[in-house]
């Protein structure tokens, strides 16, 4: 077991010791529903069935709350399952969420559509503006600030510690989706965050192999109350995913080392190109969040969006004559993928203040080799073009 602090050693380590019975240097993945008792009630290391635990999903547990500095992890079958759980372990019915306008837009659709049905009342807000944001705040049933740095797809920074002085000043709980980031590039608890919230299935695991969430959180109180609810309701991952993820997670930090300088090889080819309106990466020192950044993540990430000139059919052309980038939802893989966001991963939000312009496309940058990624995302702009 290492004592070290720094985030590489704990990505590799927290929560990974070697199983006693084999010195197997991977612990098992314990692929069981149920554990045997000594006799009634007396549990063999804690366990007693594997909605309420399991070992290989402890282990994860540990693991994402040691990348994230915080005190307890919880481990999900799927990013929204964490939120999810999240949000109804918090919220009564007549409570009022405020959260990015840009948001991910299944979070959008939970908040509003599955809550807002029980009563939970939500204004979304330009997160940059602080003054609209302490405008949203204050009435006095917010109970949670939702907050997304970078945002899906436009790539907005956002002031994560000026936020949470914000939220904590009304009351509110303050939650931040780091899933665009990761922990290797964004400690949001460090900034005094309550609640990290993951998409497991995006950056953490890494290989588009497979579905999780999570979440990580420093009260015990509430982490009890999450705790039950993820026990009451049974969202939890299964052993075999856990693994998949702790195994992504070993390679984080230099996977998103890579990410970052692919990413922002393709944001400098791009900018100033004739085909394009605009590149969003906020690795650009033209991009408005480009200072913040630089102070609140310690590389920009594989995260990046254009504005293609030519409207709708030429940002759908675009997408669709990539040849490396293949045409999926989803991203934060070592593959990349690109993705139309209009009709594709925020079609849910078509028609409400989250809708994103039909001339955006959105890039998952992989860590293929950069000159083959540059080169294709060239030659499909020149098709665009035509
Ligand atoms: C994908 C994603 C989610 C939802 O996670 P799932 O694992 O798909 O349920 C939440 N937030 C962000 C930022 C995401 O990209």
């Amino acid at each position: 077991m290492t004592t070290s602090d720094r985030f590489a050693t704990r990505a590799i380590h927290a929560g990974q010791e070697f199983d006693p019975t084999t010195g197997a240097v991977i612990p098992p993945i314990y692929q069981t529903s149920t554990f045997v008792q000594e006799s009634i009630g007396q549990l063999r290391g804690g366990y007693e069935y594997a909605r309420s635990g399991n070992p290989t999903r402890t282990s994860l547990e540990t693991l994402l709350a040691a990348l994230e500095g915080g005190k307890h992890g919880l481990s999900f079958a799927s990013g929204l399952a964490a939120e999810d759980t999240l949000l109804r372990a918090v919220l009564q019915p007549g409570d009022h969420v405020v959260l990015g306008n840009d948001v991910y837009g299944g979070t959008y659709r939970l908040i509003n559509r599955v809550h807002g049905a029980w009563g939970i009342r939500n204004t979304p807000v330009d997160l940059a503006d602080l003054d609209a944001v302490k405008a949203a705040v204050a009435t006095d049933a917010t109970r949670i600030l939702w907050i997304e740095t970078p945002s899906n797809p436009l790539m907005k920074i956002s002031d994560v510690a000026a936020l949470v002085e914000i939220g904590h000043e009304a009351g509110a709980i303050v939650v931040v989706d780091n899933t665009f980031a990761s922990p290797a590039l964004q400690q949001p608890m460090a900034l005094g965050a309550d609640v990290v919230v993951h998409s497991t299935t995006k950056y953490l695991g890494g290989h588009s192999d497979v579905i999780g969430g999570g979440l990580v959180i420093n009260d015990d109180e509430l982490h009890e109350k999450v705790k039950f609810l993820q026990f009451a309701a049974g969202p939890v991952s299964a052993p075999m995913d856990a693994f998949l993820t702790i195994r992504g997670i070993k390679t984080l930090d230099v996977r998103m080392q890579r990410h970052s300088a692919n990413a922002q090889a393709i944001a400098e080819a791009l900018v100033g190109h004739s085909a394009l309106e605009a590149v969003y990466y906020p690795g650009l020192p033209s991009h408005p969040g480009h200072e913040l950044a630089a102070r609140q993540m310690s590389a920009f990430g594989g995260m990046l969006s254009i504005a293609v000139v030519g409207g709708a059919d030429a940002a759908r052309a675009f997408a669709e004559s990539l040849e490396v980038f293949q045409l999926a939802e989803s991203l934060g893989g070592v593959e990349s993928l690109v993705n139309y966001p209009s009709a594709m991963t925020h079609a849910s939000v078509k028609g409400t203040e989250l809708e994103v312009p039909e001339n955006i496309v959105r890039l998952s940058v992989g860590i293929e080799d950069v000159d083959d990624l540059v080169a294709d995302v060239l030659q499909a702009l020149e098709g665009s073009a035509r």
